[in-house]
């Protein structure tokens, strides 16, 4: 089965619960295994000013479904904890962004594979890092040297509100 990764992130709400819930969502899916789930970091928003900061993780998969069937259970996942799609990298309850989907590479109007963003984010490649350091990047890097290489200011670490 296909290894995939998901980054969960919360700015809204009670954010671990939400966190927890998605996970929780995600293994009862069928499909899908849960193998691993990343520290829990709090990171200081991307995007309009004045939002509050996030919780964001990641979890490794092992699925069987198809990357855009992968990509519509984290969608009906995030409607389902109140996600509403309003300005674009605004406040939300819950973003759920599929990675990586074993080394598929593609871009459709839904689906870019690996996110497109992904090597460039401290809050995504620092909670990646920890759960597959060697992961082998675009680039050719792993994802540890990738994760250091970035700036880890405001991206920090809540032992306390750990998911697993
Ligand atoms: P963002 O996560 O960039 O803040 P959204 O969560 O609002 O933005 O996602 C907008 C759209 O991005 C989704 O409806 C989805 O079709 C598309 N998309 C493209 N590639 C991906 C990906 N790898 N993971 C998640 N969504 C993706
Ligand atoms: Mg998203």
């Amino acid at each position: 089965m296909p290894t995939a990764h998901i980054a969960l992130g919360s700015n809204l709400g009670d954010r671990r619960a939400t966190l927890a819930s998605a996970l929780a969502a995600l293994a009862a899916t069928p499909g899908i295994r849960v193998t691993a789930v990343s520290p829990v970091f709090e990171t200081a928003p991307v995007g309009p000013p004045g939002q509050d900061d996030y919780l964001n993780a990641v979890a490794v998969l092992e699925t069987d479904l198809l990357p855009h069937a992968l990509l519509d259970t984290c969608l009906a996942i995030e409607r389902a904890h109140g996600r509403v799609r309003s300005e674009r990298w605004g406040p939300r309850t819950l973003d759920l962004d599929l990675l990586t989907y074993g080394a598929t590479q593609l871009h459709d109007d839904r689906l870019t594979l690996p996110h497109p963003h992904m090597a460039e984010r401290a809050f995504v490649m620092i909670p990646f890092a920890a759960v597959s350091p060697g992961h082998i990047m675009p680039d050719g890097r792993t994802a540890a040297t990738t994760a250091a290489s970035l700036d880890s200011t405001g991206v920090n670490p809540r032992a306390d509100l750990a998911l697993a």
